[in-house]
């Protein structure tokens, strides 16, 4: 096995790669080192070369729920490459398999496209595969969980991949018991036959709900907080007179409160301060505690307000 020092000479590790253009909110810094790995042995050398240096790492994937400091990430970001953006369908078991590197929509349309229902609603979220297990994502009423049977996994500690069931992999609303060193390589989902324009239908509705609801063609990263449970973060915002509050570049989106939104020009110090503030002011107002959906990468992780202490990646 190749050692840090070589994988660096041999260019699988770069340095001082910029992030900003990887992620939705089109912000955040350098990272200090990067590896887009095209399949699991590259993977596994790189982890274990890491970890064997003491480098710290973090996965993304198409960058849709993060927001990275300006400052950049000082240690190591995976972002999972061609390999990993296959897809097969056991047409006699009805199973789709696709590679943690598949982009949602990208996997909604081509299953649309062959008649297979049952990922319709991964249309509206511009993730991976691979956050979308990490998260739990959920649109238009379902939710990953829903229709996910497997996951496989590399442990970035021992280098070994195991196949994790559904119901082995902690999925709840918007969290997974993923730890901070474990990838997803893939997953398999259950579909069913169904009619390419009912199909078709169903998703046109989907995007339709999402332009008429949420705040398109802006730089945002979706939700900012979970739903409290019985409520909405976006109502309760919201009712306090926020939407449009602004800290620097960003600002609380007019259209849904708990969409936060940046200017060109915007800083991930700006995100992170009205985050906070949002948090406080709700606290202070309402006593309820909201708790963040987006994932920080990057920031210092003392002297930070409480909601942002366990979201951070
Ligand atoms: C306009 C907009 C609308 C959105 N709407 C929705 C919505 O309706 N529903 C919803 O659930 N979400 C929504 N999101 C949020 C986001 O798209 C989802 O959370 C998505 O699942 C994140 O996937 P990603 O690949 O972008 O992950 P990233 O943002 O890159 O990462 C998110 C988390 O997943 C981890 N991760 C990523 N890849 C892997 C991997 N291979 N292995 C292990 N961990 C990994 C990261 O470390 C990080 O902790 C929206 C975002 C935007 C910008």
């Amino acid at each position: 096995m190749k050692g840090w020092d070589g994988l660096v000479a041999g260019g699988l590790v770069r340095a001082g790669v910029e992030l900003s253009r990887l992620t939705t909110y089109k912000l955040g810094g350098r990272a200090r080192w990067f590896c887009e790995p095209r399949a699991l042995e590259d993977l596994r050398s790189v982890s274990l070369a890491a970890r064997a240096r003491g480098i710290e790492m973090v996965v993304m994937g198409r960058g849709s729920n993060l927001v990275i400091s300006d400052e950049g990430y000082p240690g190591l970001v995976i972002r999972l490459g061609a390999g990993f953006r296959k897809v097969g369908v056991d047409r006699e078991a009805r199973i789709v398999r696709a590679g943690a590197a598949v982009s949602l929509p990208v996997l909604a349309r081509r299953m649309a496209d062959e008649s297979w229902s049952g990922l319709e609603f991964y249309v509206g979220i511009p993730g991976s595969v691979g956050g979308a297990v990490r998260m739990n994502a959920g649109f238009f009423g379902v939710e990953t969980v829903d229709v996910i049977r497997s996951a496989s996994i590399l442990d970035t500690g021992s280098g070994s991949v195991i196949e994790r069931d559904a119901d082995e992999l902690g999925l709840g609303y918007r969290t997974s018991n993923l730890g901070p060193g474990e990838v997803v390589l893939d997953a398999s989902y259950s579909v069913r036959e169904g009619d390419r324009e009912r199909i078709g239908a169903l998703m046109r509705k989907a995007i339709r709900w999402r332009r008429d609801h949420q705040p398109g063609g802006t730089l945002n990263a979706g939700s900012v907080f979970r739903n409290p449970p019985g409520d909405s973060a976006g109502r309760i915002i919201d009712a306090l007179g926020l939407k449009g509050m602004r800290r620097g570049g960003a600002h609380v989106s007019p259209k849904h409160a708990n969409f936060f939104v940046v200017d060109p020009g915007g800083t991930a110090q700006d995100v992170f301060e009205l985050v906070q503030d949002v948090w406080q002011l709700v606290l202070d107002r309402t006593g309820i505690l909201l708790e963040p959906e987006v994932r920080f990468v990057g920031f210092p992780r003392d002297g930070v307000r409480q909601p942002l202490r366990g979201n951070q990646d």
